[in-house]
């Protein structure tokens, strides 16, 4: 095999995996310094309590930054938890869906379908699929007019962009009269601005636009957390993570620490609305590659609502999409096979990576179109 040829700056590939995903190789290098000595303190990251003045300060700066990164308002509190974003689809019911009631689960892909299976599991109360993506092999996210949703829900859950097959909501989607939204925004948290006005919690597993996986960023608005509808476990409470501070037990100090660090990144660029506008141009790439390719690379998803961070599309024979996704591995643009459930061919471009990754695989694409289609 020859060397790859297109490789991204420090040598390394240019990496389009839906997660754990992409990061900024500035703040790998500062990660790299923090694991031997944290700020001088003569200790790594990994080794510092989580009960000492190091850690207040590095947890109160990750805070910060997070608030000040998503313009995320006072009356919401940040928590950082343990566990993936799976683990919110029962928190969620658990902290917020009273027994009988009834929550709206619009279903558009994988992530959604499992939301709505784990908070059946979850709790003893009616969760309303208003819109069965299936049906479409979710190859769009409903319009308003496509939902029946339901008057004193006690909330609407929806993911915000749908990682798998690559649809988004253009705009948040409307629940019945005031009823608060929740969002899954894992893959696109900060890459886009969001209205925090309309929704009662929003949350992001980090390993796609913030650092490390297994723990999850739940941004939730005070009211919520003060009036937990049940008696939870502590571990699985908002409201006792709240009074801890997201330190119940030891917290995921690491995840926390390159979270912050991925804030301040983020932040320096410009944060969600520059990202919002670096992530469309990436997307414009490769979409009018496909879009002219004469039916060689097909859309997974309508493109009223195609998505900017995964871009998912498939060959004319699944052959030809293992050759795409080897043939361009082998030249330094990994991480594009499909999600098993989808197939084809899936390029993630979380606000790591650099347009210059987008022109990369554009680029690839015409030559494979050309030499294969
Ligand atoms: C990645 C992802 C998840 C799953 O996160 P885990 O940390 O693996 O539990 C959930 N929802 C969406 C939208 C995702 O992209």
């Amino acid at each position: 095999m020859t060397a790859p040829m297109r490789l991204a700056p420090g040598g390394r590939m240019w990496n389009f995996s839906a997660g754990p995903a992409v990061m900024p190789l500035e703040v790998l290098e500062q990660l790299r310094t923090d694991l031997l000595d944290l700020a001088g303190t003569g200790i790594g990251i990994l080794e510092h309590s989580h009960r000492q003045p190091t850690y207040d300060r590095l947890l109160a700066q990750t805070m910060d930054s997070c608030r000040k990164l998503g313009s995320i308002p006072d009356d919401y509190e940040i928590l950082m938890l343990p566990g993936g974003a799976t683990l919110q689809f029962a928190q969620i019911a658990l902290n917020m869906l009273p027994d009988g009631a009834t929550a709206d689960y619009p279903d558009t892909d994988v992530w959604s379908s499992k939301a709505i299976i784990e908070a059946r599991d979850a709790v003893k109360a009616n969760i309303s699929v208003i819109f069965e993506g299936k049906k479409f092999k979710y190859d769009h996210v409903p319009t308003d007019g496509e939902m029946t949703p339901t008057p004193g829900a006690a909330y609407l859950h929806y993911c915000s962009n749908n990682t798998v097959r690559g649809t988004r909501y253009p705009t948040p989607p409307k629940a019945a009269p005031g009823v608060p939204l929740v969002s899954d925004a894992s893959s696109e948290i900060f890459g886009r601005p969001i209205d925090w006005r309309a929704h009662a919690l929003v949350y992001a597993a980090a390993q796609k636009n913030c650092g490390v996986a297994a723990m999850t960023i739940v941004i939730v608005r005070r009211d919520v957390i003060a009036r937990p509808v049940r008696n939870l476990h502590s571990m699985m409470s908002y409201e006792a993570h709240s009074k801890a501070e997201s330190r119940l037990n030891t917290p995921p100090t690491f995840a926390i620490h390159t979270a912050g660090l991925m804030f301040k990144w983020m932040l320096k660029e410009g944060g969600p609305a520059e990202f919002a506008r670096r992530n469309a141009a990436k997307a414009q790439l490769l979409y009018s590659v496909i879009d002219s390719s004469g039916g060689f690379y097909t859309g997974l998803s309508r493109k009223e609502c195609r998505a900017d961070i995964n871009v998912s599309f498939h060959l004319p024979t699944p052959e030809l999409d293992h050759q795409f996704a080897s043939e361009a591995a082998a030249e330094g643009l990994d991480g594009l096979a499909g999600h098993k459930d989808a197939g084809g061919i899936r390029a993630s471009m979380y606000n790591a990576l650099p347009i210059e990754g987008a022109q990369a695989l554009a680029q690839f694409m015409r030559e494979f179109a050309r030499t294969r289609g």
